[in-house]
């Protein structure tokens, strides 16, 4: 039985996944791995090399044969390597995240990415979050949470992300972009975004990050007694 167990959180673009996991792995100790990074960058590297986002076979190919890694950063973040290259602020660009619902279709890329994924969380001590964690990568999770928020909150919480890094984006033109994200990731054939049937639903639209994170804590040590 694994000392610690890993926590798996899912939910829709903006819905605060990234600040509340990584709030979550720091209060808890454990490694914070954020998978949508892993899509991201070989999106980055597909736009970077020309490849035509709707040719399945060579984005499966190219995840392949890319390295991606993860690191702890400095300020409880990760620092996303692609081939040896620090590509941490260039896989949030709008380019990329415009591009990356189409990448993460290609059942090559995801199988691929999945294998990555389950052999990082092998040692336990995982909080990981995505949009397929409680559903495909780590089915077993004891801790599984889906989090969402309202669309305008949602979309408000990215365009104040982006704006913190002088990009300004129209609160109409960032709610299209979450939806037209989100539809993609729920209707894809492949592990699609979906609450697992025992997944911890919160939504987050009227609570704070350490709130949230209180709630989850509020739910781990009946299952470490458990494990
Ligand atoms: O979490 P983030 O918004 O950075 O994820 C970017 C994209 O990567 C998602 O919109 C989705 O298309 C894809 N993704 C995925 N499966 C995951 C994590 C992310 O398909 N586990």
């Amino acid at each position: 039985m694994m000392a610690k167990p890993y926590i798996a959180i899912d939910g829709p673009a903006g819905a605060g996944k990234s600040t509340v996991a990584r709030a979550l792995a720091k209060k808890l100790g454990y490694i914070y791995i954020d998978t949508g990074a892993m899509y991201r960058a070989v999106t980055l590297m597909a736009l970077r090399e020309g490849i035509d986002l709707r040719d399945q076979d060579s984005l499966s190919q190219l995840a392949r044969t890319v390295s991606i890694e993860l690191l702890p950063d400095y300020d409880g973040g990760l620092k996303v390597l692609l081939n040896g290259d620090d590509v941490s602020g260039d896989i949030r660009s709008q380019q990329v995240s415009q591009n990356v619902s189409l990448v993460a279709m290609a059942p090559g890329v995801r199988k691929h990415l999945v294998e990555l994924q389950r052999a990082m969380a092998s040692r336990g001590g995982v909080v990981m979050e995505g949009r397929d964690i409680g559903t495909v990568v780590l089915p077993e999770a004891p801790v599984k949470i889906f989090l969402t928020a309202s669309h305008q909150e949602r979309a408000r919480r990215r365009r104040e992300e982006l704006a913190a890094k002088g990009n300004i984006i129209a609160q109409e033109q960032m709610e299209k972009e979450i939806m037209i994200r989100d539809q993609i990731d729920s209707t894809r054939a492949t592990d699609p975004l979906t609450q697992a049937a025992d997944a911890i639903p919160i939504d987050s639209t009227s609570f704070s990050v350490n709130e949230v994170v209180g709630m989850i804590m509020a739910r781990i040590p009946a299952v470490e007694e458990r494990s």
